[in-house]
């Protein structure tokens, strides 16, 4: 008899790709950012009209179920990670002390860091793993993006902007057409800034 807390096989197969497509590898840390929806702190992902976590789906997709009452930590410190080898199982407080040990709990952040937009960059991750794409990189990447870039006139292309913020291609097509978590960020720090 299937636990029907935990997702049913077949449908782990149809989520992995769920998973791998709403994701963007970012190669310095390995994780794979997940850049569909999210609540703010962790990826969400919709199964059967129910918006679970990102991580802690691919965690069961990828790695085994979880049991009750247990979290899944990330070891690479990015909530939006859904990378199964960066995840592990911990407790509530195996979580908090990991967050802290890292400097990471905003409650922990040294004073001259403790604005709050130090404390909204850390919560979205914009100064951790994809340190290289700053919203104001952001906001560049698409105003020079040109869609009809071909060989001869590469200006504005994703090959060449890919090149030139040292992310990959796909990263580029991403921010271009993408409504993120990366788009959050960039509302918070109007909001702050
Ligand atoms: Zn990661």
């Amino acid at each position: 008899m299937i636990d029907p807390k935990n997702i049913a096989d077949l449908e782990k197969v149809k989520m992995t790709g769920r998973l791998l497509d709403g994701s963007i590898p970012e190669p310095n840390s390995g994780c794979w950012i997940w850049v569909k929806a999210d609540d703010k702190r962790y990826g969400s992902i919709s199964i059967g009209g129910r918006l679970k976590k990102a991580h802690r789906v691919s965690f069961e997709c990828f790695v085994a179920d979880i049991p009750d009452g247990i979290k899944v930590c990330h070891r690479c410190d990015n909530t939006f990670c859904v990378n199964p080898e960066h995840l592990f199982l911990g407790t509530q407080s195996d979580n908090m002390k990991d967050m802290s040990s890292k400097g990471r709990n905003p409650m922990q952040l040294r004073p001259e860091r403790s604005s709050l937009r130090a404390v909204r960059t850390v919560r979205y991750g914009v100064d951790h793993h994809l340190a290289k794409l700053t919203p104001e990189k952001i906001r560049e990447i698409r105003s020079k993006y040109r869609p009809g870039a071909t060989w001869n006139t590469p200006e504005g292309s994703a090959k060449a902007l890919a090149r030139e913020y040292g992310v990959n291609d796909r990263t580029i097509t991403r921010i271009v057409r993408m409504e993120t978590w990366i788009d959050a960020a960039l509302k918070e720090q109007e909001k702050v800034g």
